[in-house]
């Protein structure tokens, strides 16, 4: 039992396990983000629904459920598999619900004056998190490789894959703490911020999905990347963290400004 946990803290010290999640460090980016741009009775709403944590504390709740199979419900809602030549709109949706439908039930389930507590509590967490997601390029990406998971590369001098590539290594080598991030980012005009943050997940999701096809396009299988990699595809990352974060906020001054 021991050597099985041990095991397992060694798969998450070196990155081995192959969960799909935009970086712990890009959600908590996203959520702070969103925090920032909140109004001021959306804050207090926000907090008294999540007993004082921030956005950015629960911003990777939804994978930490992932493993918990009463949730098993949920693993699609992360992504959504879209070829690289069609639109949302153009595919059969995922029975199981994919991303777009997920962030569609969320907003459901808190717009609702009758949902229960609990419910909102949940589907908000869940909202903050999906947010993130959305705006990750290889949550959009093709069946065929289950969004980059199986477009096998090297990371310097690792083994690692596309998906892989975007969700971690590339924020999470950066090195930087999720407030400092967020700080670096740059500051919007208000005219600037309302631009971002209009429209729907139809629109976002195929925003993100132009981003997808530069990113397949952007490497060959095998290929090894390194620092040219990250420090042409950083500011698309930064760009990114920030368009999920102001959204997210958006969205809840909506829902409870
Ligand atoms: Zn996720």
């Amino acid at each position: 039992m021991k050597k099985t946990i041990f095991l397992w803290l060694i798969c998450l010290q070196f990155g081995l396990a192959a969960t799909p999640y935009w970086s712990k460090t890009g959600h908590r980016v996203t959520g702070e983000i969103a925090q920032r741009h909140l109004s001021k009775k959306a804050r207090k709403a926000l907090s008294k629904l999540l007993d004082g944590q921030s956005l950015a504390a629960v911003s990777n709740y939804a994978d930490e459920i992932k493993s918990d199979d009463r949730y098993k419900d949920f693993y699609t809602w992360h992504y959504v598999n879209l070829p690289l030549d069609k639109k949302y709109t153009e595919i059969e949706p995922d029975p199981s619900g994919d991303i777009v439908t997920g962030i569609q039930k969320c907003i459901s389930v808190l717009e609702n004056r009758n949902s229960d507590h609990a419910d909102k509590v949940f589907y908000l967490k869940m909202l903050v998190h999906f947010l993130g997601d959305l705006h990750q390029p290889m949550h959009v990406g093709r069946k065929i490789d289950k969004g980059g998971n199986d477009l096998q590369l090297r990371w310097f001098e690792k083994g690692t894959n596309l998906h892989r590539v975007w969700d971690y290594h590339m924020i999470d080598d950066f090195g930087m703490s999720y407030t400092e991030l967020t700080d670096k980012l740059p500051e919007l005009s208000k005219r600037e911020i309302e631009e971002i943050q209009k429209g729907d997940v139809y629109q976002w999701v195929e925003e993100t999905h132009m981003i997808t096809n530069e990113v397949y396009s952007s490497v060959e299988v095998g290929e090894k990347l390194r620092y040219r990699y990250s420090y042409k595809y950083w500011p698309t990352v930064e760009q990114q963290l920030l368009v999920g974060g102001l959204r997210l906020a958006g969205l809840l001054n909506k829902l409870f400004g």
